[in-house]
C-alpha cells in the first residue's frame, strides 16, 4: 500500500490566511514542508479520502492524478474536506472523457449534506437521484458506523468520529492484503465503543494517521491536541493495536500551538510519532 499526503492542514490552511502569529510568519518564510494544504490522502492510485478544496493544486504539486480515482471515502462534509465544484465537473457539459465510474462512500447524513452542496453548484438536483448519478458517472454508498465493507480490493471499516455529530462523521480503517491504515481525522477523543470495535474486528494498524489539530497544551473545538494524540497512541500500543514497525503520523495541523514542521517533528519524535507533510509518500 502506498499513501500520498495531498494535504495535512486543518480547515484554515497553514499558515492561516489572515494571521501574522509567529508560527504563520515562520511558515511563510520557510515554505516547503511548512506550507500545508487542506487534509486529504490518496491510497495507491485509486482511493481518495476526502475530496477537499486543495486536491487539484496538490495533484499538480505532488504529481498525483485525480483522474485515476475510482473510490472516494468521505469523512464528513465540512468545507475543508469536501469541495462540491470537483464533483460538478463530472457532468457531461464539462466534456471529461474516459474516466472510471466513481464510488462515493460516506454516512447517509454526510452524503445528504454533500448533495445539497453539489445542488448549489447548479448542475444536478440530488446525489441520490438515479438520473443525476448517471450524469455524474458515480454510485453512492451510504455507510453506517462500525460497518465493514469491500471497496474494490480494499476491506474497509468505518468508525464514528467524535466530530460534527449531525452529519455522522466517520473515520476509516482500510486494509489491502495484510496491511492496514487507520485514517483518524477529524475527531476528538475516540469513544469506548470505537476502542471495543477495534478489538472485536481484530484490527492491527501498520499506519495510523491521526488528528493533531492543536499543538501541545493547546485546546479548542472538537479535535485532538498533541496531548490527547499521545494518549491515543499509548492506548493503541497498550491494547496491541499496532504492528511492530507501525508508523504514527500527525495530520490536520493548525497554527494553534503547532510550531514549524522541524520543531513539531522534534517534539513528535520524542513522543514516538511523526509529523506528516504535504507530498509525503509512505508505505
Ligand atoms: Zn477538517
Ligand atoms: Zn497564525
Ligand atoms: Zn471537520
Amino acid at each position: 500500500m502506498k499513501i500520498t499526503f495531498l494535504g495535512t492542514s486543518a480547515a484554515t490552511s497553514y499558515p492561516l490566511v489572515f494571521c501574522r502569529c509567529d508560527f504563520c510568519n515562520q511558515a511563510r518564510r520557510l515554505g516547503g514542508k511548512d506550507f500545508r494544504k487542506r487534509s486529504s490522502i490518496i491510497i495507491n492510485d485509486d482511493l481518495l479520502i476526502d475530496m477537499g478544496p486543495d486536491i487539484m493544486s496538490a495533484s499538480f504539486m505532488h504529481n498525483k492524478s485525480i483522474a485515476d480515482i475510482k473510490y472516494c471515502l468521505q469523512t464528513h462534509s465540512h468545507s475543508d474536506h469536501f469541495d462540491a465544484s470537483h464533483l460538478s465537473t463530472r457532468v457531461p457539459e464539462y466534456m471529461g472523457v474516459n474516466i472510471p465510474q466513481l464510488q462515493l462512500y460516506g454516512s447517509e447524513s454526510t452524503l445528504k449534506k454533500m448533495s445539497e452542496m453539489v445542488k448549489n453548484e447548479g448542475y444536478i438536483s440530488s446525489l441520490f437521484d438515479d438520473k443525476d448519478k448517471k450524469r455524474l458517472n458515480l454510485e453512492i454508498f451510504p455507510v453506517k458506523p462500525f460497518q465493514s465493507f469491500q471497496v474494490g480490493k480494499y476491506q474497509v471499516t468505518s468508525f464514528p468520529a467524535n466530530h460534527d455529530k449531525p452529519v455522522d462523521s466517520l473515520l476509516y480503517a482500510i486494509t489491502e492484503d495484510d496491511f492496514t491504515v487507520f485514517y483518524g481525522t477529524d475527531t476528538n477523543t475516540l469513544s469506548e465503543e470505537t476502542w471495543e470495535s477495534f478489538q472485536k474486528k481484530n484490527l492491527q494498524f501498520n499506519i495510523v494517521i491521526l488528528d493533531h489539530t492543536y499543538g501541545p497544551d493547546t485546546d479548542s473545538g472538537d479535535h485532538l491536541n498533541a496531548n490527547r494524540f499521545i494518549e491515543h497512541i499509548k492506548r493503541m500500543k497498550k491494547e496491541n493495536l499496532l504492528t511492530e514497525n507501525a508508523r504514527i503520523l500527525a495530520t490536520h495541523i493548525s497554527h494553534e500551538g503547532n510550531p514549524t514542521h522541524d520543531e513539531l517533528s522534534k517534539y513528535a519524535e520524542e513522543h514516538g510519532y511523526e509529523t506528516a507533510y504535504d507530498g509525503l509518500v509512505i508505505g
